[in-house]
């Protein structure tokens, strides 16, 4: 560079160029992976994450981990992002991606280092995803939608070293039969008709699954019936009160006939929403406003149930599964706008009042009641439990899974170094680092159960080398085992998607050579970035100071 450069940014800005930009990038993309490694895997570990007030969240799942860390160096955030679309597309392998990517990273230093230009070091890794994607489909098993059995091995799977590790069966087969409930004859599945509530309160085994919406809410009146069946739904996006006025009014009563007048004209206006359900045909009416008391009681004496202050969330899942149309304005409502239920009721749950809403008509709707000691295991049973409602639906939809414990990644990297002979040239090189990296999975599989990592990559290399293409390591016995056998498995889609998403975004920060900031970057600026001179290789090392705490950390835990 010059000695004397043009000066084209602000006094404020951070640049950062070549080398020194690449192996900053590097280092923070590898310090994300390094700081969820210790969690993967049945025998992984848990994090305690702190944020500023104070609130205490205790996980194994690394979207979490990484959602909570508040993450500031832009590279570093690139790798957030594949646990935050591997957790969009499939729900689980949030993790595993994760630490991919690192890894990913890790080998392309060491090739740069050897100079090997960005651009062949991406092709190569381009080339090794495509053709490690259509390998595992070769090896995929097919699943059907009614193999249970199959599907609650995937379900438990996911859940493995989660907290819900000791109640794995019970949810494992709630979770399955909450999927099979919800999914379309086409197969399809959206996981957004299963509600998953959480009870504080009593063992995880005492969780349950409810056919229909659980709504935490009481009726809003003690007059009103506990059950209503074969029952009209209006979902109400609106409030059962007098309107307050537009312009502050200020009412001037001279005597107390003036009062009375006053009030009976409220309450006409509140007799006429009423009247307006009932001739709409309205038994159940569930109101994201408030209502007024007197509107209650009117309601009451009509014989409707209602809810008030009902969340907008669970009024839509009402609507969906009634087929009620959600009304903006009580004056509006017709007979069309209702939805049908055959029964609403009120009912005891976990100690609360809470009204079911069953036997819709459109949507299929269930409700997960998930019961835990304290919140903070209620909290991660229902990560777990997201995970696993993940693969299973995914499992429902695509019909393909994997066996589990590193053995996809074993096989792989065993025939990715064979593919590499027949790409010649320098991205060979690439498609053997990308091989070689894809073995952190087992590698860090066998490091958490506390094995030898060189130890088991040796055996399993050996069983696949056989042939044995489903040998995966059984982190509970140290042994290479055949998976399928043992019921780990995951849906397909958990692996090409972070083959997938980790291979870009390894790529995108390789690509870069110049990181130009037209702040301080936070990534390292908030350690000790602030006494150095902004710009030049001074920056790079104050990134990098910040992003190396983090990994710190990781090893801590
Ligand atoms: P992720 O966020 O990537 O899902 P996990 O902590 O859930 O991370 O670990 C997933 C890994 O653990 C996968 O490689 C999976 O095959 C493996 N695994 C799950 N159950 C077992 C088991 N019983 N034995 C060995 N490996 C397992
Ligand atoms: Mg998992």
């Amino acid at each position: 560079m010059g000695n004397q450069p043009m000066i084209v940014l602000s006094e404020e800005s951070q640049r950062t160029s070549g080398k020194d930009a690449q192996s900053m990038n590097i280092t923070a993309g590898k310090a994300v992976a390094e700081s969820v490694r210790t969690t993967l895997g049945p025998k992984g570990m848990d994090k305690m994450l702190v944020d500023s007030t104070g609130n205490v969240v205790v996980t194994n799942d690394g979207v979490t981990i990484l959602k909570e860390m508040d993450i500031e160096h832009p590279a570093a955030n690139m790798i957030v992002e594949v646990a935050e679309t591997q957790e969009d597309e499939v729900g689980d392998g949030t993790t595993s991606a994760v630490v991919v990517a690192g890894e990913l990273l890790k080998q392309a230093e060491d090739l740069l280092d050897q100079d090997i230009h960005a651009t062949t070091l991406a092709q190569g890794y381009r080339q090794a995803a495509e053709e490690a994607k259509s390998i595992l489909e070769n090896i995929a098993i097919e699943v059907d939608a009614d193999d249970t059995e199959s599907l609650r091995a995937i379900a438990a799977t996911a859940m493995t070293g989660k907290g819900a590790e000791n109640a794995k069966d019970h949810l494992a087969n709630l979770v399955v039969r909450a999927v099979s409930n919800v999914a379309e004859d086409d197969g399809t599945v959206d996981t957004d008709n299963i509600k998953v509530e959480k009870i504080v309160g009593s063992a995880v085994e005492e969780s349950e699954l409810v056919e229909g919406v659980l709504i935490d809410k009481d009726r809003v009146h003690e007059n009103m019936p506990y059950l209503v069946e074969d029952a009209n739904v209006a979902v109400i996006d609106d409030a059962l009160e007098v309107k307050e006025t537009e312009i502050d009014a200020e009412v001037n009563v001279t005597d107390p006939d003036q009062l009375q007048e006053f009030l009976d004209q409220e309450e006409a206006q509140l007799r006429e929403m009423v009247d307006d359900l009932v001739d709409a045909g309205v038994d159940v009416a569930f109101v994201e406003d408030g209502i007024d008391d007197m509107a209650q009681h009117y309601l009451a004496q009509e014989g409707i149930l209602a809810a008030r202050r009902v969340k907008s969330s669970d009024a839509e899942k009402i609507a969906r599964s009634t087929g009620a149309r959600t009304v903006g304005n009580v004056s509006d409502i017709e007979e069309d706008d209702l939805g049908f239920a055959g029964s609403v009721s009120q009912q005891d749950v976990g100690g609360s009042q809470q009204i079911l809403v069953e036997d819709v008509e459109e949507a299929k709707s269930v409700s997960l009641l998930l019961r835990g000691g304290t919140e903070h295991v209620v909290d991660e049973v229902e990560r777990a439990i997201e995970d696993s409602l993940g693969v299973v639906g995914v499992t429902l939809e695509d019909g393909q899974v994997l066996p589990g414990g590193g053995a996809p990644e074993t096989e792989l990297a065993l025939e990715l170094r064979q593919f590499a002979d027949s790409v010649g040239g320098r991205e060979q090189l690439a498609v053997e680092a990308f091989a070689d990296a894809l073995e952190v999975g087992p590698r860090t599989l066998a490091e958490n159960a506390g094995l030898d990592p060189i130890d088991s990559l040796v055996q399993l290399r050996s069983e696949h080398d056989k042939g044995n293409s489903t040998a995966g390591l059984d982190a509970y016995t140290g042994d290479v085992i055949d998976m399928e056998a043992e019921g780990v498995v995951e849906p397909l889609r958990v692996k090409t998607q972070a083959i997938e998403s980790a291979t870009e975004a390894a790529v995108m920060i390789l690509r870069i050579d110049d990181v130009i900031a037209a702040g301080d970057l936070k990534g390292g600026g908030t350690d000790q970035g602030d006494d150095e001179p902004a710009g030049g290789p001074g920056g790079a090392p104050g990134g990098m100071g910040g992003m190396g705490g983090m990994g710190g950390m990781g090893g801590a835990m």
